[in-house]
């Protein structure tokens, strides 16, 4: 897509530090990292979020996801990794262009994700998982 930096990235049109690029994705470092090592997937395929992404890139972007994660593992060596990504502004996704963040995470670093949990009650959690079964026939 015109103007996209991750389409610029993910097709080498702007030089990165890629650690794997394959037809479909390209994986490389982020440029502020949560921590040394923290990559990021890209297809190569212009898709603005998860809900966008077709077929063919979302299983080579979970495929080469699982491949370099275990590399970071026999590597790095982190006490653990984070595998995710962030849709829409309100999720705090920046780029609007589907990437997957692998992060390896080690005890006592600085990166915080959590949130509080609630206890909505049962007929609130009940009525939203209603809400979204009866919308799968459109999705
Ligand atoms: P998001 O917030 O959309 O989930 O993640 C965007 C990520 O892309 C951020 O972690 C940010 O540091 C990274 N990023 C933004 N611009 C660039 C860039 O030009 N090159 C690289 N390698 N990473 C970038
Ligand atoms: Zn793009």
């Amino acid at each position: 897509m015109d103007g996209c930096i991750f389409c610029m990235i993910a097709s080498g049109e702007i030089p990165s530090e890629t650690v794997l690029e394959t037809e479909d994705v390209r994986v490389v470092a982020d440029i502020s990292p949560a921590n040394p090592g923290h990559l990021l997937v890209i297809p190569k395929r212009h898709a603005d979020d998860f809900t966008k992404l077709d077929e063919a890139s979302a299983v080579a972007v979970i495929k080469t996801a699982q491949r370099v994660v275990r590399a970071m593992n026999n590597t790095l060596h982190p006490d653990g990794i984070n595998v995710l990504q962030n849709n829409g502004e309100a999720a705090g996704q920046t780029v609007r262009h589907y990437h997957m963040h692998l992060i390896p995470r080690y005890v006592g670093d600085t990166v915080r994700m959590s949130w509080v949990p609630t206890a909505p009650g049962s007929e609130a959690i009940h009525s939203a998982a209603a809400e979204i079964r009866a919308g799968l026939g459109e999705a």
